[in-house]
C-alpha cells in the first residue's frame, strides 16, 4: 500500500513555464528535478527539459510513463534521486499527499472572447439559470464570461467543491462537487473546455443538461444523453449482480489509492457470503485481468476507468457505489457518481 504518512509540502502553482517558475526553482536549489508532462504536451517535453535545465542549472529527468492527472505524480521509487517535482498541465489536488516539493504549472489559456461567447450561449437559448464549470486551462475565463452572461440576463452560478478541488468552477474527472453545490439553483450547466471527458463526467454527476463550449473555437455542443450513459452503467450492474467472486482493484498511485474503501467493500462482500480478493496495480491494462477466476470487479481507483473504459475489460467492472447497487445496498435511482473525496 502507498505510504501517505509523510508530511505534505505545500505545492507551488504557476500559470505557465516561464521566469516565475525558473526563479522559484533556482531559489529552492534542488539537486535534481523530475518533470512530468501530460500526453497533450509530450511533443514539447524534450525542449522543456532542456529549457528548465539551462535556466536553473539543475539536472532534469523526464518521467516517461503516461500520466492521467495530478493524482499519479512520480513516486519516490520512480524518481528516487529527484528532490523536486515539476508537473505540467495539472492543478494540485489539495487532499493528495505529495512525496516531495512540487511545482504545478497549470498552462492557463488566456484566449476566448467573453462577449462573443455569451452571445453564442444566448443565441442557442440555453436556460437562464446556468452553472459554469471549466477545465483548469480555461478557469481564467470564468469571471469575465459570467459577467458577460449576466449582462445578457443570465443568472450564473459558480460552485466551490470539496477538498479535492483547488478552485471554484474547476472540473476534475473524479470530482464535480463544485457543480453539485449549485445544482439545485440552476437548470443547466455550461462546461468551458474541449473534448468529451469532462462533459461526460459532469453528466454522470449532476441531473442537469450539460452543454459544452470550446472557448477558442467558439463551438457550442448540445448536451450528451445522460439517460443513455446511466442505462449502460445499470446494465453493467445488472450483469454483475450474479457474481460470486469479486476482484477489488486498488491503485498504488498516490492520489488514486483508496485502500480503506477497498477493505470496507471486501467486508461488505464477505458479509453476504461472497468471495472478494484485493488486487493491487499502478497502471491498469485489460490484459492484467485476463484469465483470472473472478466474475466481476469493483474499481476503487480512478472512477473513469470503469465508466469510460469498462467495456475494454474481460469482466464487468463497477465503481464502488455501483457495487453497492449490485449488492442491493444502494437503490438504482438516483444514480450515484463515484465522487472521489
Ligand atoms: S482519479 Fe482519474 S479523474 Fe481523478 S484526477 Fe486522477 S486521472 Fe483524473
Amino acid at each position: 500500500m502507498v505510504d501517505t504518512t509523510h508530511p505534505t509540502p505545500d505545492p507551488w502553482v504557476f500559470s505557465r513555464v516561464g521566469e516565475e517558475l525558473f526563479e522559484a526553482l533556482r531559489k529552492a536549489r534542488p539537486e535534481r528535478i523530475v518533470l512530468q508532462v501530460p500526453a497533450g504536451l509530450i511533443r514539447n517535453a524534450t525542449e522543456l527539459v532542456e529549457r528548465i535545465r539551462t535556466e536553473t542549472g539543475t539536472p532534469v529527468v523526464l518521467a516517461t510513463r503516461a500520466c492521467f492527472g495530478a493524482c499519479d505524480f512520480p513516486s519516490r521509487d520512480e524518481a528516487p534521486r529527484a528532490d523536486v517535482t515539476v508537473v505540467l498541465g495539472h492543478a494540485p489536488i489539495p487532499n493528495v499527499a505529495l512525496p516531495r516539493p512540487t511545482y504545478f504549472v497549470e498552462m492557463r489559456e488566456p484566449g476566448g472572447n467573453p462577449t462573443e461567447l455569451a452571445g453564442l450561449v444566448a443565441d442557442a437559448e440555453l436556460p437562464r439559470r446556468l452553472g459554469l464549470v471549466a477545465s483548469v486551462q480555461h478557469l481564467d475565463l470564468v469571471p469575465p464570461l459570467s459577467e458577460a452572461l449576466r449582462e445578457r440576463g443570465y443568472d450564473v452560478r459558480v460552485g466551490r467543491g470539496d477538498r479535492r478541488l483547488a478552485y471554484a468552477a474547476q472540473a476534475l474527472g473524479c470530482n464535480y462537487t463544485g457543480a453539485e453545490a449549485v445544482e439545485s439553483e440552476v437548470d443547466a450547466f455550461l462546461f468551458l473546455g474541449t473534448g468529451r471527458f469532462h462533459p461526460v463526467g459532469l453528466a454522470f454527476a449532476v441531473d442537469r443538461p450539460v452543454w459544452s463550449l470550446d472557448p477558442l473555437q467558439s463551438i457550442l455542443e448540445p448536451p450528451i444523453d445522460r439517460g443513455d450513459l446511466i442505462r449502460r452503467r445499470l446494465l453493467a450492474v445488472a450483469v454483475a449482480r450474479n457474481a460470486r467472486r469479486w476482484g477489488i482493484l486498488v491503485s498504488t498511485f498516490g492520489g488514486q489509492n483508496r485502500s480503506a474503501t477497498a477493505l470496507a467493500l471486501q467486508e461488505r462482500a464477505r458479509s453476504r457470503g461472497l468471495e472478494a480478493e484485493i488486487l493491487l496495480f499502478d497502471r491498469l491494462d485489460p490484459r492484467d485481468l485476463e484469465g483470472r477466476a473472478l466474475d466481476a470487479y469493483v474499481n476503487t481507483a480512478c472512477p473513469r476507468i470503469a465508466l469510460d473504459d469498462g467495456a475494454n475489460y474481460p469482466k464487468p467492472m463497477l465503481t464502488p457505489p455501483e457495487f453497492l447497487m449490485a449488492l442491493g445496498e444502494l437503490p438504482l435511482e438516483p444514480y450515484r457518481f463515484d465522487t472521489y473525496h
